[in-house]
């Protein structure tokens, strides 16, 4: 290594130490003067943390109202909620601090959760159970709720309305074929009977199979098809629950143990987009 280079090495790690140095100092005057490097949230921040759940405490077993009403002015109404920090806005007290974590990223609207005022103070004076992952699952789950609660949600609702449809088609078609099961019962016994052969027992067994198969292709196929393109269309096309559906309804034509497998996967997708 030649001489400037580790001049130029060494004189970096000094730089560095000073300036780890100089924000010790920093931090430690900052507490001594009562001030503390906050990274507070502008107001606009605050109005979108606090909007994008309705006003409504992000706190899952809390979820309440933060606007409050004044009992005698109808122009006017009362803020009972806060923009809270998850990860501290103090870079090195307060609860959940984090040092390593830059000053934009403290105060961007992904680093706060809406809380009613009680809540704000519970989650801050207990870190260690309000966790930084807790808190941002608190905030997905309210964010998640406000989506699915929206009056715009037309295209859910309908979803909803297709799978029970396809639900009850498939559970009427399947009290059908106990009737077809029934014919072919009577088709075995004949045969066993001796009253027809072979050739004309698989030949009529056959076509029960087939006629079966073209209503249910004709009829219930279609609906189911139709139920699990808007799934996909809410869940996404990467869903693992949608994914195995398509799978399913492929195979769901070449019997009548298939097709009843597609009764508990239409439940399971109706309740990931009711919980949407
Ligand atoms: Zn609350």
């Amino acid at each position: 290594m030649r001489l400037n280079e580790y001049l130029f090495k060494e004189l970096d790690n000094i730089l560095q130490l000073i300036c780890n140095l100089l924000n010790k100092i920093k931090d430690w005057l900052a507490r001594l003067m009562g001030k503390e490097d906050r990274d507070d949230f502008t107001p606009a921040t605050k109005k979108s943390i606090a909007m994008r759940v309705n006003y409504i405490c992000s706190n899952p077993t809390c979820r309440r109202y933060t606007l409050k009403p004044k009992i005698n002015d109808p122009y006017r109404w009362d803020e009972v909620g806060q923009a809270s920090h998850i990860v501290s806005a103090s870079r090195v007290n307060g609860p959940r601090a984090d040092p390593e974590m830059n000053s934009e990223d403290r105060k961007h609207p992904n680093n706060g959760i809406w809380l009613c005022l009680r809540c704000h103070k519970i989650i801050d004076s207990e870190p260690d159970w309000a966790t930084i992952k807790v808190l941002q699952s608190w905030k997905k789950e309210a964010e998640l709720r406000a989506v699915s609660n929206s009056v715009d949600d037309d295209f859910k609702q309908s979803t909803i309305d297709d799978l029970i449809i396809a639900i009850r088609s498939l559970n009427s078609f399947l009290d059908q074929l106990l009737v077809c099961n029934s014919i072919d019962y009577d088709l075995r016994n004949r045969f066993e009977r001796n009253e027809i052969n072979w050739n004309d027992y698989t030949k009529n067994m056959m076509e029960n199979f087939e006629k079966t198969k073209r209503e249910y292709e004709k009829s219930i196929f279609p609906e189911i098809q139709v139920a699990l393109l808007k799934c996909q269309n809410i869940l996404g096309e990467s869903n693992e629950i949608v994914r195995n559906a398509f799978k399913s309804l492929e195979r769901s034509s070449c019997n009548q143990l298939t097709m009843k497998d597609m009764l508990p996967i239409l439940y399971e997708l109706k309740e990931n987009v009711q919980w949407r």
